[in-house]
């Protein structure tokens, strides 16, 4: 690599910091994305896509989609509740080496410098510009993109994000037996009330399925166990052919803490940018990846207060979003019964649930009708947790 001075180094390259790099070339930027693995690599995931993804995609992803789901089936503590099939229904689902890559790749086709096998392993600031040390060498910025997922080492280096909570998601990938893919390849299965503070899902692709366990608690002993058995109650991931198995820490949002400063920028997981409810976390890395863009560029062009205006509107444009879902997820783990009958049973809140992942609507519109729908008692009981 000849230019080891870049205006940016966006560090990770997955969804939000290959998003970040590739707005920041369209904005005449100069930039180095860099990440320790080897491309295309694996990355533990369910590969289920809201329809939001694509509202803040200008490309197209198609040849990366799997499979589209047309069905939703949600279980109840191993009750098996109606199969759903909403209009409009839009979630797809990604396998994330393909989809990763092919970011990746569109970064580098807007200009980014990509630089693999990378490890960051100090940054230092001099003279108002950062010296980046990697294992593929040092480099120099004027601003640096923290997009380096849960543990984000930008952030500890930097001192951003002191307070992280972290809950904890396992996942297998399962090759089922042939004929299981032709039954259940339209099908996205919610499962809940069994695993503790989370819930457990199957998202099908197209020669596999993604079954796995997450939870907001920051320790899951039984993690394992609590697979196994939603392994043995699906029938379309029972006896495999072959299974894989990972597990990750999910950095779900608690509350807003300041993401940038000094021209160091947290996107994606790295910024605790992950729905306390769903686990969802894609669609805010590659939105937080693009807002992060704009404020460096103006961060570059002089304005010094960007940084503050960077959290603010993150806080406006998604936190907000992730205020009405931690409060529907302190019900629904802590009194799952209750989300039972008020969730997931209800025709009405499913049909709200279809638009809300199909991108359609956010959750101050479920959160509406759950708290709307509550009797009396029950609305007193629980209005300490339901205020915003
Ligand atoms: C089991 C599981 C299932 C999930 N399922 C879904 C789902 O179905 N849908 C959904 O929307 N979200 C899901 N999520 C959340 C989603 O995976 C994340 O929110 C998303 O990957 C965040 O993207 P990111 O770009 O911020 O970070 P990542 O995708 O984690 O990318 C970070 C990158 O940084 C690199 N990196 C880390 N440290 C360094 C370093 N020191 N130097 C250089 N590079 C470094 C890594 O190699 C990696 O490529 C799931 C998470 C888990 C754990």
């Amino acid at each position: 690599m000849n230019n080891k001075k870049f205006d940016a180094i966006v560090v990770g390259a997955g969804p939000a910091g290959s998003s970040a790099a590739r707005r920041l070339c369209q904005l005449n930027r100069t930039v180095l994305l860099i990440d320790q693995a080897k491309f295309p690599r694996e990355k533990a995931c369910g590969g289920g896509l809201t329809g939001n993804v694509e509202k803040f995609l200008d490309f197209d992803i198609s040849s990366v989609i799997e499979t589209k789901v047309t069905s939703t089936l949600c279980v109840f503590r191993g009750k098996i509740l109606k199969r759903l099939e909403p209009k409009g229904l839009n979630v797809s689902m990604i396998r994330r080496p393909k989809f990763d890559h092919l970011l990746a790749m569109k970064a580098k086709e807007a200009g980014a410098v990509f630089a693999e096998n990378a490890r960051l392993n100090k940054i230092m600031k001099s003279n108002g510009r950062y010296l980046v040390e990697t294992t593929a060498g040092n480099f120099e910025s004027s601003s640096v993109i923290g997009a380096d997922g849960a543990l984000s080492p930008t952030a500890r280096v930097v001192g951003l994000r002191n307070k992280m909570k972290l809950g904890i998601a396992m996942e297998a990938e399962v090759l089922p037996r042939k004929e299981m893919l032709e039954k259940w390849q339209k099908l996205a299965i919610f499962d809940f009330g069994v695993v503790p503070k989370g819930y457990g899902w199957v998202f099908p692709k197209q020669n596999s399925f993604s079954i796995g366990v997450g939870t907001v608690e920051n320790k899951f002993p039984d993690a394992r166990k609590h697979l196994d058995d939603l392994i043995r109650r699906h029938e379309c991931v029972r006896n495999p052919n072959g299974i894989s198995i990972r597990s990750a820490p999910l950095p779900y949002w608690e509350k807003m803490q300041p993401l940038a400063e000094n021209g160091v920028f947290l996107v994606g997981d790295a910024g605790g940018l992950v729905d306390p409810l769903s686990g969802e976390g894609i669609s805010y890395a590659i939105r937080s990846g693009k807002t992060a863009s704009e404020f460096i560029n103006e961060f570059l062009n002089g304005v010094l207060n960007s940084d503050h205006g960077y959290t603010e509107e993150i806080e406006r444009t998604i936190a907000r979003n992730f205020e009405f879902a931690g409060k529907l997820a302190s019900i629904f783990f802590r009194y799952p019964v209750a989300a039972y009958i008020l969730g997931v049973r209800s025709k009405i809140v499913n049909d709200i649930f279809a638009r809300l992942i199909s991108g359609k609507i956010d959750y101050s519109i479920l959160y509406e009708e759950i708290r709307s729908s509550l009797p009396g008692r029950a609305y007193r009981l629980l209005k300490p947790i339901l205020s915003i």
